[in-house]
């Protein structure tokens, strides 16, 4: 039987998985603003306003940047598409979910794919990019995830970033899950083209793909034998508007950008500095909570990256009972493991806006009373005790 379609009315949830994040309320008001042509001097004005606090979180000069029209993924395909073309060789790590992505669409763009493996919650190491870079001369490009959300781990990238260069390879870096919530530093490495998106520590909605394209990609991009497959996301095409020119090529959804505006408002004025801190501390909270539970973390301490921690499911607990409890009894949503690590581990996100002291202490909460639920036998308030040791009292 069909159902009346009734006015839309879909939940409040608090997002602690791996994206979206909640989105701060100011961002849902931006939104509301009205839609004005794409030529128009004030949308214009307003494009500018966004194009430039998103070079400072980037921390670049990089004169093209800007906001892909599209998720995180058509970041990545305008990251990947723009400098790859047929008979390329390309270095790709891989240590989860996201580096496989990136190998699929390196092959769509006719490019050889050399894979550096790293197990799922290990870091690759930059001997092992070293040695690919040996083994391949003339690789055009190095590509790597910063903060993996399949496995929680955040990757070093200086040392990979001065091999590649080394070896005269770009770098290409995925920074949709740390942008806005880790040290992203484009110029200060030299990293080569760096995306992102809206839905994780910038608490925006999903659809928009912040991007930079430092003077040696846009070199490279310039010497390409043929066009970029891709029509939509051709930096060639697209600099004319994200730049000087400001001529048309498609219609920028008016609405996601003004709601960026105002979630790059939102960084500036905590301070990017303030706002990676909150990320740590939290998360810091977290994880020694999680620890007075009795639950194992998966990745090494130092390799852990603050929006996105994964946990291990202990012995006879129900994964998805657990998680399927907390979205529809806590209103709680987490994530489930993926890959390798379906079944193994949650996975438990504080990005952005969702990065409160509260959030901590609820999900704790909820996930003690859960396991116990499952016969898990562990001191219920231990982890709300010991996240408040570090946040002060809930
Ligand atoms: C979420 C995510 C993506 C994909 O972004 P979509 O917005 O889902 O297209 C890519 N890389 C990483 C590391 C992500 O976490």
């Amino acid at each position: 039987m069909q159902r009346d379609l009734s006015e839309l009315n879909p939940p409040a949830r608090l997002l602690l998985g791996p994206g979206p994040s909640n989105v701060h309320p100011r961002v849902y008001r931006a939104m509301m603003a009205p839609v004005i042509g794409y030529l128009d001097p004030d949308f214009i004005r307003l494009l500018e306003d966004t194009q430039r606090p998103l070079r400072a979180v980037f921390r670049t000069e990089n004169d093209l940047t800007f906001p892909v029209s599209g998720t995180g993924s058509a970041g990545m395909e305008a990251a990947l598409y723009n400098v790859l073309e047929e008979g390329d060789t390309v270095i790709i790590c891989i240590n989860g979910f996201f580096g496989e992505r990136m190998v699929d669409m390196a092959g769509r763009c006719g490019a050889r794919v050399v894979r550096v493996e790293a197990e799922w919650g290990r870091i690759i190491e930059p001997e092992q990019v070293a040695a690919a870079l040996r083994a391949n001369p003339g690789a055009k490009a190095v590509c790597i995830v910063h903060a993996e959300t399949s496995t929680g781990v955040l990757q070093p990238l200086a040392d990979i970033a001065r091999l590649a260069h080394e070896h005269g390879a770009l770098v290409i870096v995925d920074t949709v899950t740390s942008l806005g919530g880790c040290e992203v530093p484009v110029d200060d490495l030299g990293l080569d083209v760096v995306y992102s998106a809206t839905q994780k520590c910038l608490s925006a909605p999903p659809g928009m793909a912040p991007i930079t394209f430092g003077p040696r990609a846009m070199d490279v991009i310039a010497q390409r034998r043929s066009p970029c497959r891709s029509w939509y996301v051709d930096v060639t095409m697209l600099r004319n508007y994200y730049g000087e020119a400001r001529r048309y090529h498609h219609t920028p959804p008016m609405s996601m950008l003004y709601a960026l505006r105002e979630a790059l408002r939102l960084v500036l004025e905590e301070g990017l500095e303030a706002r990676i801190a909150r990320h740590r501390r939290n998360a810091q909270a977290l994880w020694a909570g999680l620890e007075a539970l009795g639950l194992q973390l998966h990745v090494e301490e130092p390799y852990r990256a603050p929006p996105l921690t994964t946990v291990r499911v202990p012995e006879g607990v129900n994964e998805e009972q657990v998680r399927k409890a907390l979205l529809f009894e806590h209103n709680i949503e987490i994530g489930a493991g993926l890959g390798p690590l379906q079944g193994q581990v949650w996975r438990i996100g504080l990005m952005g806006y969702s990065s409160q002291p509260g959030n901590v202490f609820a999900l704790l909460q909820a996930l003690a009373v859960e396991l116990s639920r499952q016969g898990y036998r562990a001191s219920p308030s231990a982890g709300v005790e010991a996240a408040a040791r570090l946040l002060g009292p809930p």
